[in-house]
C-alpha cells in the first residue's frame, strides 16, 4: 500500500444548483472521495448561473449540508458583472472566465468585457479560463498587460501547450491544468465511444496533440478532471451535451500510467496536490490522505461508481493502481468501496478565512 496526499480536483461540476438530476454535492463529491480526492473547486456554469452573491449563496447553502469532501466554489464573469465580481472574490475559490463556447450561459466575447475582468479582479486572487486557440493567446496577453497570474483550464492542444511553455519562458505567470481525457483519449476514440457520448470541450484532439501534452509534462502544473456529468440518456439523447464524468476514474489512469512508467509518483504528487494547493491558495487538509494499491488490477465499471450520471467514456478499460483508503481530516472517508463521510462533513476551503463557516 502506498500513502499518497488527498487529491485536490481543481476542475469539477457538480451540477448544482438547477440539474441534481446530473449530480449534486453530495453524489459528486462522494464520487471524489471514491476517487481519491479530499477536495474539488466546483465551476460556476449552473441554473442558475453563480455570478452575484444571491446565486452563490444558494450554491454555498447546498455545498455546505451536502457535501462531503473539502470543496471551494468558483464565481463566473459574466457580461455585465466586472464590478460587483470582484466584491464576491473573498468569499470563492477564483474567477472562471469562459472565452469558448461550452456547455451554459456564461461565454464571454467581447474584448472590452474579458479586460474589465481582468483588470478589476484581485489580483491576489485566482482567474481561471477556458481558453482554446486564438482566445487563449488574447487572454494570455490581457493578463500579461495587467501583470495578473493566469490559470488555463483543460490545455488539449499542442499549439496551446507550447504556447504556454513560451508565455512560462518569458516569465508571464501562467499556470496550466491537463484532463485525463485529453491524457488517454484522442479523437481516434471517437468511433467506439459513439457521437453523443464523445462530446466534450475542449474535444478529444489528435494523437499528436496527446503526444505534445505528455512531451511537456513539465510545463502541466495540475491535472484537472473537469467532471461534467450528463445523464446517458442526455448523452445518447437529441442534442448530446458535452462533457465526461472523471471523479472515479483519474487515479487510476494515473497510476496506471506511472506503473507504464509514463510518469512518477513524484510528478503525480506534484500535479494532483502541491501545485493546485499553490495556485489556489488552500489551507492545508491535516491529517488527511489517501492510501492506493499501486498493483491492484481492476476493471473499469461505471456500475459500480457514486457519480449520478451512469456511465464513464472508459468503461471496460483494465487499470492497474487502485484507491483503497481515504483519510480526510483524521477521518476515515472512503473504505472497501464504501464512502463513509457523511453529507456535511466536507468544509469550504476557500475563502481562508473560512467566515461561512463559523
Ligand atoms: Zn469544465
Amino acid at each position: 500500500m502506498i500513502r499518497l496526499p488527498g487529491l485536490i480536483d481543481p476542475h469539477v461540476h457538480l451540477r448544482e444548483p438547477g440539474a441534481t438530476h446530473k449530480e449534486d454535492f453530495d453524489s459528486g463529491t462522494a464520487a471524489a472521495l471514491a476517487g481519491g480526492f479530499t477536495a474539488v473547486l466546483a465551476m460556476p456554469n449552473t441554473q442558475p448561473p453563480l455570478t452575484n452573491s444571491a446565486s452563490l449563496a444558494q450554491a454555498q447553502a447546498a455545498a455546505k449540508d451536502k457535501a462531503r469532501c473539502d470543496y471551494g466554489i468558483y464565481l463566473g464573469a459574466g457580461v455585465d458583472n466586472a464590478a460587483s465580481a470582484a466584491e464576491c472574490a473573498p468569499l470563492v475559490c477564483g474567477l472562471k472566465m469562459y472565452l469558448d463556447q461550452t456547455y451554459g450561459p456564461l461565454r464571454l466575447d467581447e474584448l472590452a468585457t474579458l479586460g474589465d475582468h481582468v483588470a478589476r479582479w484581485p489580483v491576489d486572487r485566482p482567474m481561471a479560463v477556458h481558453a482554446e486557440g486564438r482566445s487563449l493567446a488574447a487572454i494570455l496577453f490581457l493578463a500579461a498587460l495587467h501583470a495578473r497570474p493566469l490559470h488555463v483550464c483543460h490545455v488539449s492542444r499542442e499549439v496551446e501547450i507550447t504556447l504556454i511553455r513560451a508565455a512560462k519562458e518569458k516569465g508571464i505567470q501562467v499556470t496550466c491544468e491537463v484532463t485525463p481525457h485529453h491524457l488517454f483519449l484522442t479523437e481516434n476514440d471517437l468511433p467506439q465511444l459513439g457521437e453523443g457520448r464523445g462530446e466534450v470541450r475542449p474535444r478529444l484532439a489528435t494523437a499528436a496533440d496527446q503526444d505534445a501534452l505528455w512531451a511537456n509534462l513539465e510545463v502541466i502544473d495540475c491535472f484537472a478532471t473537469d467532471h461534467a456529468p450528463h445523464t446517458l440518456a442526455e448523452k445518447d439523447g437529441e442534442n448530446p451535451p458535452p462533457g465526461f464524468p472523471g471523479l472515479e476514474t483519474a487515479l487510476g489512469l494515473y497510476l496506471n500510467a506511472v506503473h507504464e512508467g509514463r510518469m512518477t509518483f513524484d510528478d503525480l504528487i506534484a500535479r494532483t496536490h502541491t501545485n493546485p494547493r499553490r495556485i489556489f491558495g488552500l489551507p492545508d487538509q491535516t491529517e488527511t490522505f489517501v492510501e492506493v494499491d499501486p498493483d491492484a488490477l481492476w476493471e473499469v465499471q461505471a456500475t459500480q461508481m457514486y457519480t449520478r450520471c451512469g456511465w464513464t467514456p472508459f468503461e471496460g478499460l483494465q487499470l492497474r493502481g487502485r484507491v483503497r483508503r481515504v483519510t480526510l481530516r483524521d477521518r476515515l472517508a472512503f473504505a472497501d468501496d464504501q464512502v463513509l463521510a457523511p453529507p456535511g462533513f466536507g468544509v469550504n476551503l476557500a475563502p481562508v478565512t473560512q467566515t461561512e463557516n463559523q
